[in-house]
């Protein structure tokens, strides 16, 4: 199926590159295609070819390459889609690109075009299209891995599989309602609401999953917190410091927060550095430490350093916010003795620092990682389950047949939202924006 225009976009990054590819999509593909190499170069399906690339309106030769050609339906949109790998260059990309913007009927694709066509030409449905967009964002081995079980398939069809049970079940109660049983008294209504109890169950239990899904696209929240001096900038730089654990130094900076992107054990973690932990009759420094309490309240682990050369004891602020956080002694460079309380570590000398970068894995690990169904990625699915599984606790205390069966309705409603089988026009934008190759 054919969405009108034919479309066209790098596929790969902008800058300099050995290699780029551009990938054309639609009815005019093979005609674009023949235009740039001659009637006769067009290359058999799926079997590359090298080239010559050249301007229909000179003559002129852009570039040479390997070609290759998809028609439809077996392609990635689902529609006549050709590929021209290039020398990835800014003039030979520019120069192939204006040659196809002079083509009839083709024309730029817009951000996500590509996946968006093969979504609606039921190539993949929206959960697989969103980990596609998650793959490609991917920066270590258990996102990728997330991401590519998504993208087979995993989620879409365990949200398939209850919105098929929740129209057998509006089938049963349709029944009953076109022709009453005579012999229960309740009818199939009644048989229906041990299933949807059931779903609900379920649902509740996806959705009770710690968030794990998205702490795995998003990072894990670590925060270090402790008075004023006892070194939690010196933690930070030496924890980011370690080529193994730094994805990118400076993600974010705000006045009173810093942040640093790790790669733990192929888990993501954003640490943060707060402001000293210190009660103060200064407004400003009050607003820091107010502020780095909230930052603690919310992280998945909270990292409570104290200076043990300083004093035996964490600051009593500071342990008051421990809660189940990790207790750390730092400046062990400085006493004799194995600090009393907590794990000893030295910024300085780097002692303890590979037992701590151990514990801080496995905490990772423990915040993301898990057996079972695969896990809910997005608030788009978290809000959609959540809709879903309001509608079926309605149903539950519905009285009437009808509104048992609207409600039951609107909770396959829900469902089909997530996977994009029904009324989603609305969410493609939102879906499909997170996409931007080449641009
Ligand atoms: P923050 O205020 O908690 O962020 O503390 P800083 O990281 O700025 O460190 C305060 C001071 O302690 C600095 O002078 C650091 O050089 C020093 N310091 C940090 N860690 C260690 C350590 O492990 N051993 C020693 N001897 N000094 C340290």
């Amino acid at each position: 199926m054919s969405l009108g225009d034919t479309i066209f976009a790098p596929a790969t990054a902008a800058g300099r590159a050995g290699i780029a590819v551009i990938r054309i999509s639609g009815p005019d593909g093979g005609s674009a295609l023949a235009a740039l190499l001659g009637e006769n170069c067009v290359p058999e399906p799926r079997r590359a070819i090298l080239a010559a690339f050249r301007d229909p309106l000179t003559g002129e030769e852009l570039d040479r390459g390997l070609v290759l050609w998809f028609p439809a339906p077996h392609s990635f949109t689902g529609e006549d889609v050709a590929e021209l790998h290039c020398h990835g260059g800014a003039a030979v990309m520019a120069a192939l690109l204006r040659a196809l913007g002079r083509m009839a009927g083709c024309r730029l694709a817009e951000a996500g075009e590509f996946t968006r066509r093969a979504f609606q030409n039921g190539k993949m449905d929206l959960t697989q299209a969103e980990a596609l967009a998650d793959l490609i964002a991917a920066e270590t081995e258990a996102q990728r891995r997330q991401a590519q079980r998504q993208m087979a398939g995993a989620l879409g069809q365990l949200y398939e599989g209850w919105r098929a049970d929740l129209i057998g079940a509006l089938a049963h109660l349709e029944a009953d309602i076109d022709f009453p049983d005579e012999d229960l008294p309740d009818g199939m209504t009644a048989r229906q609401r041990p299933v949807l109890r059931r779903l609900g169950e379920h649902i509740s239990a996806h959705l009770d999953d710690g968030h794990r899904g998205e702490r795995l696209r998003d990072g894990c929240h670590m925060v270090i917190l402790g008075a004023p001096n006892v070194g939690k900038s010196s933690l930070l730089n030496a924890l980011a410091r370690r080529d193994a654990a730094i994805v990118s130094a400076q993600a974010g900076t705000t006045r009173d927060v810093v942040e640093v992107h790790l790669n733990l054990g192929g888990y993501p973690v954003v640490l943060a550095d707060t402001a000293g932990l210190r009660e103060s009759g200064d407004a400003v420094e009050a607003e820091g430490v107010r502020r780095a309490r909230a930052r603690g309240d919310q992280a998945d682990l909270k990292i409570v350093l104290y200076d043990c050369a300083a004093t035996p004891e964490p600051d009593e602020t500071v342990l008051a916010m421990r809660g189940d956080g990790l207790l750390v002694a730092n400046k062990v460079d400085l006493v004799s003795s194995p600090p009393r309380h907590g794990l000893g570590v030295s910024t300085l000398t780097g002692q303890g620092m590979d037992e701590l970068l151990r514990r801080l894995t496995d905490e990772a690990a423990r915040c993301m990682a898990h057996d079972g169904p695969p896990g809910l990625t997005r608030m788009r699915h978290r809000r959609g389950l959540e809709d879903c599984r309001d509608a079926l606790l309605r149903a539950l205390e519905q009285q009437d047949g009808e509104l048992m069966a609207e409600d039951v309705r609107l909770a396959a409603r829900h469902l089909g939202r997530i996977t994009g089988r029904v009324d989603v026009e609305d969410i493609l934008d939102v879906v499909f924006g997170d996409f931007c190759i080449g641009k």
